[in-house]
């Protein structure tokens, strides 16, 4: 049986939030896991610098209540760790620190410095071999996973799990993409990944969350929680419930279950966790078509496939929104985007719908279009 402590957490107010993350480490008995000196690594979502209220990041308050949780507890040898999306060099990250503000005290001091990263081999069987790990993540002794709770426009959510493929370098992720083209593929090497990093704790920031064409373009929520387990993919199944959202429906769930990651059983202590009320809103890439139910078990996996080639979704820019910053080419694991008179062309061609592109813009100006492969 797997534990998810729920806290009922109406606000950002340092307070408010320093109180739920004493009660959740206290409910989880935190302190006995931790030595002193023991090398503690926090691990938040920045996807890109982005300021806390727009929902994308981790909030700093959240930091700041972990940090001075452990600082009284003499626990200092902390370090905040995190590759966004694109570069990843201290003068890359500086911008991202600032921009989702985590260059304030209580929270700058611990910043991370080390850009280097490190091979990891994996367990024998999996598909992924070894993964390159930023290296504070691999001289980690004890690691505390910071997500926060966002739709996705490539694997509906990004919860617990998702947040941990920012422990892989910089423009190192496209190159996964790359490799693991097809969502199912994507997810499966994401539980590798999970199973590699091994987070010891993963307290989820569901304060405001995002739905709609979530990781970063969606529209915030205000759903005033935060969830708190050891066990990743239970504190996943939980989140993903409160979303009003069905566990079975998300693809790294489903693969989590195949490779017997799941919990039987998930026990929710603390405040009682309600599912949102309506639903949280998909991105509009995630397609829903029905079929599911409609379609015989043994033909759903061909079914998909051809509705995979009718009705795939590609990014389109809206040309008067774009700024020419290139963003969406850096990050485009096809490397299939050109920026021309300041503008992104962005051809169906080759377009494996990753939507790496529309996660890195910062101004939104791409959306989601359905139509036919290669057209
Ligand atoms: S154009 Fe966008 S969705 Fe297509 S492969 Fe490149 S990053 Fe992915
Ligand atoms: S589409 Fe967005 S990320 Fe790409 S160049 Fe335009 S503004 Fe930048």
């Amino acid at each position: 049986m797997s534990v998810v402590n729920a806290v009922f957490t109406p606000s950002y107010e340092e307070g408010t939030v320093y109180e739920a993350v004493a009660k959740h480490f206290e409910a989880l008995k935190v302190e006995r896991e931790l030595t002193p000196g023991m090398r503690i690594l926090l691990k938040p979502n920045l996807l890109y610098g982005k300021k806390p209220e727009a929902g994308v990041t981790t909030n700093p308050a959240i930091l700041k209540a972990v940090i001075r949780w452990l600082t009284e507890r003499g626990f200092t040898n902390i370090v905040v760790a995190e590759s966004s999306g694109g570069l990843y060099n201290a003068e890359y990250m500086r911008g991202v620190y600032g921009a989702s503000g985590l260059r304030v005290p209580g929270i700058q001091e611990y910043l991370n410095k080390d850009f280097t990263f490190k091979a990891v081999p994996t367990r024998e069987g999996f598909q992924t071999r070894v993964f390159n790990l930023i290296t504070p993540v691999t001289e980690a002794e004890y690691i505390i996973n910071l997500p926060k709770l966002k739709t996705h426009a490539m694997t509906t959510v990004s919860c617990g799990v998702k947040n941990l493929f920012g422990t892989i370098p910089g423009l190192q992720k496209p190159d996964m993409h790359r490799r693991y083209p097809q969502t199912e593929d994507f997810v499966w090497m994401l539980c590798e990944l999970c199973e590699t990093v091994k987070p010891s704790l993963t307290l989820l920031d569901a304060v405001d969350s995002m739905e709609g064409n979530g990781p970063g373009g969606g529209t915030v929520r205000h759903t005033g929680l935060t969830l708190c387990a050891r066990d990743v993919y239970a504190l996943d199944v939980t989140a993903v419930r409160f979303m009003g959202l069905a566990p079975d429906a998300m693809p790294h769930l489903r693969a989590a279950r195949e490779m017997g990651l799941l919990p039987e059983r998930i026990d929710v202590t603390g405040d009682e966790v309600v599912p949102c009320s309506p639903a949280f809103r998909l991105p509009d890439a995630v397609k829903s078509t029905g079929f599911d139910d409609a379609v015989p078990k043994l033909l759903r996996k061909p079914t998909e496939f051809v509705m995979d080639r009718l009705l795939r979704s590609y990014p389109h820019v809206d040309r008067s929104k774009c700024v020419g910053c290139g963003k969406c080419a850096e990050s485009c694991p096809q490397k299939i985007i050109q920026i021309t008179d300041k503008k992104a062309g962005m051809p169906r061609k080759n377009c494996i719908s990753c939507f790496c592109c529309q996660e890195m813009c910062p101004v939104h100006a791409i959306s989601v279009k359905r139509g036919l492969r290669g057209l």
